[in-house]
C-alpha cells in the first residue's frame, strides 16, 4: 500500500537520551520510549516509511563546525550511537522491512548532505511526522529544512524532549506559528 506519509525518529540514541551518554536529554529523552515505538508500530502497520536519521561522527574531527561546540558524540560504531532502550529492540525486529531505513546524518538537519529529499520525493512522501530528540536542535533544523522543501509537518509532542526546557517550548510554538506544523 503507498503511503504519502513518513515517521522521522531522530537522534533517538544512548548518548542522546541514556543517563551515561555523552549529550544526554536525560529523563525527559526517556520518558519518550514507549511513545515513539508506538507510533513506530502504528505507522509502519498502516504502511507508513518509518526512517531513523541517526547522527555520526568521527572523533575530534578538526573539519567539524560541532568538535568545537560539543564534546565527541554518536561515534560511529560506539555504544553512544546505538538506538536507545525499547527503540532498540524495535529496529532490531523491523529493520529488514522495505518501509524501515536508518540512515548516517552529519548535521543537525537530517536533509543536510543526505538523500532523504530525493527518497521521500521518489515515494510520494509529502507528509512526515517528527519524533525524538532534541526539539530545539536536530528536531528543528529537520523541520525547518522540511519547510522550505514544501512538506507538511506533523510534531508529536508527547514524542520529542530536550535538555532545555525553556528551548524545547520556544521550538514547539515555532512550528506551529513559523512552521505551520500541526503539533499533537
Ligand atoms: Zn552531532
Amino acid at each position: 500500500m503507498a503511503s504519502n506519509q513518513a515517521l522521522l525518529i531522530i537522534d533517538y540514541t544512548n548518548d542522546f537520551v541514556a543517563d551515561d551518554g555523552a549529550l544526554t536529554c536525560g529523563e525527559p529523552g526517556q520518558a519518550l520510549a514507549p511513545r515513539i515505538v508506538q507510533l513506530a508500530d502504528q505507522m509502519s502497520a498502516a504502511g507508513d516509511w518509518v526512517l531513523l536519521p541517526t547522527d555520526v561522527h568521527t572523533p575530534n574531527d578538526p573539519y567539524h563546525p560541532e568538535s568545537k561546540l560539543f564534546p565527541p558524540h554518536n561515534v560511529r560504531n560506539t555504544w553512544g550511537r546505538e538506538l536507545y532502550g525499547p527503540l532498540k529492540d524495535w529496529y532490531e525486529e523491523h529493520q529488514t522491512e522495505s518501509t524501515v531505513w536508518e540512515f548516517d546524518k552529519t548535521r543537525y538537519s537530517s536533509f543536510a548532505g543526505t538523500d532523504l529529499d530525493l527518497r521521500l520525493r521518489e515515494r510520494h512522501v509529502d507528509t512526515l511526522h517528527l519524533v525524538g530528540v532534541c526539539t530545539d536542535i536536530c528536531v528543528l533544523h529537520t523541520a525547518v529544512d522540511a519547510y522550505n522543501l514544501g512538506y507538511q509537518l506533523v510534531i508529536h509532542q508527547d514524542a520529542v524532549a530536550s535538555f532545555d526546557a525553556a528551548g524545547h517550548e520556544w521550538a514547539l510554538r515555532h512550528f506551529k506559528n513559523s512552521l505551520g506544523a500541526t503539533v499533537l
